[in-house]
């Protein structure tokens, strides 16, 4: 049993990537991994390019990256709006440094991915959040690229799936970081006056001023099994309340059983379950005036 309990025998996935050594891949090969759910301990090589857990199928988080390669069709994608520069408006000590280092690990140029795709040959506008880029939090940038996401999908009558993925509003931006809530939401809304689907996947963690704006303004609203989805943090509740929650309070399946969210969808079946939710809604007569 020496194997394991020797910290360097396995590496534990945790549920914060940026404890990952900034090297190393998240998941290597035949190595050890401890299931945070389950904890049992399993073969990395088990988890799959899916990174769900073989015991329990807990799903574990994963990059933008590796979600586009598991939702969207292979060399369909066309990324948008990769070119904008984070600004730092508060002067906030050692930003910049922070945005060029998380640039560097994740291969993202922000907290969110952009573009257009095809699901099972049925074009999209899709956004995918990353946690693990400053826990996508939503600074200028990642606000610009989602409203862009919006206007470029009511332009080309794309409808839109988002994943989110995201620690709320980006401290390090203040009140700027705030404003993109109110200027997404207007983005949400003329894409919806145009009669166009938006389709949201909540993904481990959403939270704060995500949740509180677009996360949740979806015509249809999934989410990932024992996803973290809330506004402010557990702590923060129970202290001003002054009452004890229940344990699964915030999690996926809690949001469901009180009507915030439409279906749990298990990740290797979220690609087909949106391609059906795409015929179904895009299909000519279906959602527009004719
Ligand atoms: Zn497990």
């Amino acid at each position: 049993m020496a194997l394991f309990k020797k910290k360097k025998d396995y590496i534990r996935i945790t549920p914060n990537r940026n404890d990952a050594p900034q090297n190393e891949p998240a998941v290597p090969d035949n190595l050890w991994a401890k299931c945070p759910s389950c904890k049992k301990m399993i073969y990395t090589k088990e988890i799959g390019q899916e990174k769900t857990c073989p015991n329990c199928g807990y799903n574990f988080r994963i990059s933008a990256w590796e979600r586009l390669a598991l939702i969207v069709d292979e060399k369909s994608f066309y990324e948008w709006d990769n070119d904008f520069e984070t600004k730092d408006p508060l002067a906030f000590p050692n930003y910049q440094e922070k945005i060029k280092q998380m640039q560097a690990k994740t291969h993202l140029h922000e907290a969110v991915l952009t573009g257009k795709a095809t699901i099972q040959n049925q074009a999209v506008a899709i956004g995918i959040m990353d946690a693990s880029f400053i826990m996508g939090s939503m600074g200028t940038v990642v606000g610009e690229k989602i409203t862009r996401l919006f206007e470029k999908a009511t332009e080309q009558r794309l409808p839109v799936v988002l994943f989110t993925a995201s620690g709320g509003a980006r401290m390090q931006e203040g009140i700027f970081s705030l404003m993109q809530m109110a200027k997404i939401s207007a983005a949400v809304k003329r894409h919806s006056n145009a009669q166009l689907l938006y389709l949201t996947v909540l993904t481990d963690p959403t939270t704060g001023g995500v949740t509180a704006s677009f996360a949740m303004q979806g015509d249809i609203i999934l989410a990932e099994p024992q996803a973290l989805i809330g506004f402010a943090g557990r702590r923060v509740i129970e202290q001003t309340l002054k009452q004890a929650l229940p344990d699964d309070f915030q999690k996926a399946e809690f949001l469901l059983a009180h009507g915030f969210v439409d279906q749990i969808v298990n990740r290797c079946d979220l690609r087909d379950k949106i391609s059906h939710l795409l015929k179904l809604h895009t299909q000519k007569g279906w959602m527009t005036h004719e």
